[in-house]
């Protein structure tokens, strides 16, 4: 077998010399080719690059008839070279024409040719082409020559990736790297963004690929190896003191790989073929790129996620770079791309600049996605591989109704969602008019509308909506956002912040609703097997009174002065509310006995949404200042339909016969025992199912703020009496309909009512 001439080390000196040229793009394609031919011991080497089409065209030839250059080209897994850009893998055969994929294009006149050797030309996990040699005689080519011909590759990768070759493409778009692609994810977040992607972890750009000094280069990649290894050590040792975004089960992972050998040695290997460390480091990370890009196994991905965390870490180490986006220099127009992030790590963004969010991995319950929605940014999660596909500064859309991400949209496509954000700015606007309008029905009913929030960033949507309080603040999210349990004086600090920030208004703190899907780190989980149907909410409260004290002082201490509402969650029976109602009471007599400003007035109140309430209503009624009804777990529960399963939560509508009955009788009962009924489910929310509960007697609403404008742009436009004698003939009738839905919308539409 023959080796190659002088040696990957001489091929990258020279190809350093051939960089440093002044000429141009073609010439200096061509030259690299004909070093690699002549350093390989090769007759041919070729190369191919990808375009927009999905074609790869010859862009330079060493052996090959030169006149094909730029006129050859294959679909993508077309022949051998389509093989490669495929798989991003290379490919090594003695008898070339053998292999199954092997396509003749007579125009090059390769048909004299045995062996076959192609590398991806890669750059972050993409294939941008194919680099190729050939031989006469059959030979198998050594690991040391694949190793030559992929460092090569890198330096192809670079001039594709730097724009040196559109100078010689036929149209300035014609490379696959900037091909619009669209990714479809989960929808999280309503709302459409337009702007430039921003990596949350941002990417080194390598710009100087070979060595000058190999020793110096070994030196520094152990340097940072163990620099790095430090790090992570002390990350995992002192977890209170991790980062934004840090995962301790990531970290955990990254650790062992970061002590993996074969890494290690796969690091040294590149630096001693000639490359400078940061070229080492990304010659190992592409491969493990292109590799998680074709692996569906969720666990393997996961493992090649990590590999990829690491070599990003050891990039950062090298260049000294940190290691998230620069917040203070992100553009206006911001779309944030992330393969995952931590709630709070978003929180540090400008959300002024911020115009989307694409996750490679959160989906809608994830918690970065509450933040997200609290920030009202257009978000989609579950985007595969979204952060290879996307290069810092590329256009980017969001689409958060679709779950559509378009990554380099065209013209067309950007004009029709310019239109799109422009519409929906300008309905936003006709919202905002309406904001001190109060919300009377055409025959003169005036309806509560609040407002529903979870973080301390929500509170100034109180304000800007026109919302008359904040009809639910579900306390847990702060929790589930916490690094460690919050103490008592965390605790105070946050509803005194609230207080403070809902000034005048009212605000209507419900008790820690965590268990289920709502899991706090921090605490052990147990296994149940129906989390739904298991120990979460005031069930927890009352089995461990002192965690449901420590919340409730640290309420009513915060609440010095002003009146304070305090309602429970997931209220089963009369008794539960009871015991929860003898804690408060006791705080309250605990707070004036030990001297600290008690609340002007104490108003308690259970939620209505365990169906088994429904027959003790007239008791829950009396002895509750008000009711809330969670009709997100009230349907869940009345259909045993969890509401987090798609597949299982659209079966059934909440606008049929029986939710809409069940409704009824909580608002009955509210009015008999001259108690608020108020209901905080997302139904609430939906002009739609708004106008059905007004029929249904409901005269107060809390909802998410985006939902204010809607829903008061639909109570202007009803006439109530109408739509309460519509509904009623509507549940007058047994004809076992499952949705009531159609029936209500021809009558909004009949009335102009905007639904
Ligand atoms: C509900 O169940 O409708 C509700 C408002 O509470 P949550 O969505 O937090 O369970
Ligand atoms: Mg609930």
């Amino acid at each position: 077998m023959r080796s190659a001439l002088g040696g990957p080390r001489l091929l990258l000196r020279r190809l350093r010399e051939v960089m440093a040229e002044p000429v141009s793009a073609q010439a200096r394609l061509d030259k690299i080719v004909v070093l690699i031919a002549s350093n390989m011991v090769a007759e041919v080497c070729s190369v191919y690059v990808l375009r927009a089409d999905q074609g790869l065209e010859l862009y330079a030839t060493e052996g090959l008839n030169r006149e094909a250059v730029h006129l050859t080209t294959m679909h993508a897994g077309e022949g051998l070279v389509g093989l490669i850009a495929k798989n991003a893998e290379p490919l090594n055969l003695s008898e070339a024409q053998e292999h199954p994929s092997f396509s003749y294009k007579p125009e090059t006149g390769e048909e004299i040719y045995h062996s076959f050797l192609g590398v991806p030309i890669l750059r972050g996990g993409n294939t941008l082409g194919v680099l190729v040699v050939q031989n006469r005689v059959r030979r198998i080519y050594s690991e040391e020559e694949i190793e030559a011909l992929q460092t090569t590759a890198m330096l192809v990768a670079e001039m594709i990736a730097s724009g040196e070759l559109r100078s010689i493409a036929k149209t300035p778009e014609s490379f696959a790297l900037d091909r619009p692609v669209v990714v479809k994810g989960a929808p999280m977040c309503e709302g459409v963004g337009l702007g430039y992607a921003v990596l949350h972890e941002p990417r080194v750009v390598v710009k100087q690929l070979i060595a000058e000094d190999i020793a110096a280069e070994v030196q520094r990649l152990n340097a940072a190896i163990e620099a790095m290894r430090v790090s992570i050590d002390e990350l995992v040792a002192h977890g209170d003191r991790m980062g934004a975004g840090e995962h301790r089960e990531v970290l955990e992972a990254v650790r062992i790989f970061a002590n993996d050998r074969g890494w290690v040695r796969r690091l040294h290997e590149a630096v001693l073929s000639g490359l400078t460390a940061e070229a080492a480091v990304e010659r190992v990370q592409n491969d493990a790129r292109a590799k998680l890009q074709r692996q569906t196994d969720p666990y393997l991905r996961d493992r090649l996620h990590d590999l990829d965390d690491l070599a990003n870490r050891l990039l950062h180490q090298l260049t000294g770079q940190s290691y998230v986006a620069d917040r203070e220099s992100i553009p206006e127009n911001a779309i944030l791309i992330a393969r995952n992030m931590g709630p709070a790590a978003l929180l540090d963004y400008d959300r002024s600049r911020l115009r989307g969010l694409v996750l490679e991995e959160g989906g809608p319950a994830s918690h970065v996605g509450i933040v997200a929605r609290a920030l009202g940014v257009a978000t989609v999660g579950l985007a595969a591989n979204v952060t290879d596909l996307v290069e810092a500064g590329d256009a980017v859309i969001v689409d958060g109704v679709t779950g559509d991400v378009h990554i380099r949209p065209p013209p067309d496509v950007q004009t029709a969602y310019g239109e799109k954000a422009r519409l929906r700015a300008r309905r936003m606007e006709q919202y905002a008019k309406l904001r001190d309008v109060a919300a009377v029905t055409k025959d003169g009913v005036e309806i509560a509308l609040h407002m529903n929030a979870g973080l301390i960033v929500d509170v100034p949507h109180l304000h800007e909506t026109g919302a008359r309080s904040i009809g639910l603040f579900r306390t847990e999210l702060q929790f589930m956002l916490a690094p460690r349990f919050p103490r008592m004086n965390e605790q105070f600090l946050l509803y005194k912040a609230v207080f403070d920030a809902v000034q005048d208004r009212p605000v209507t703190f419900r008790t820690l609703d965590i268990g289920s899907d709502k899991i706090l780190p921090y605490m052990a989980t147990i296994d149940e097997e129906n989390p739904a149907l298991g120990w979460r909410a005031i069930r927890i409260g009352l089995d461990r009174p002192g965690l449901l004290r420590m919340q409730i002082r640290a309420m009513l201490k915060a609440a010095g002065g002003r009146d304070v509402r305090i309602m429970f969650p997931m209220i089963a029976n009369v008794a539960e509310f009871e015991a929860a109602k003898t804690i408060a009471h006791r705080e309250l007599a605990h707070l004036q006995r030990h001297g600290h400003r008690p609340p002007t007035n104490m108003q308690l109140g259970a939620m209505v949404e365990v169906p088994s309430l429904l027959w003790e209503l007239d008791a829950i009624a009396a002895r509750a200042d008000f009711l809330s009804v969670g009709s997100n777990d009230l349907v869940q529960y009345m259909y045993a339909a969890d509401r987090d399963n798609t597949r299982v939560s659209k079966r059934y509508d909440t606008l049929s016969t029986p939710v809409m009955r069940a409704l009824e009788r909580i608002a009955a009962a509210g009015k008999r025992a001259g108690k608020t009924v108020t209901l905080c489910g997302e139904m609430g929310g939906r002009p739609l199912e708004a106008l059905a509960l007004l029929a249904l007697g409901y005269r107060s609403l809390s909802m998410s703020p985006s939902s204010i404008g809607p829903v008061k742009a639909m109570i202007l436009a009803v006439n109530l009496e109408e739509a309460e004698v519509f509904l009623a003939s509507l549940l007058a009738k047994e004809d076992g309909a499952p949705s009531l839905r159609e029936n209500l919308r021809e009558f909004a539409a009949a009335r102009d009512i905007p639904v």
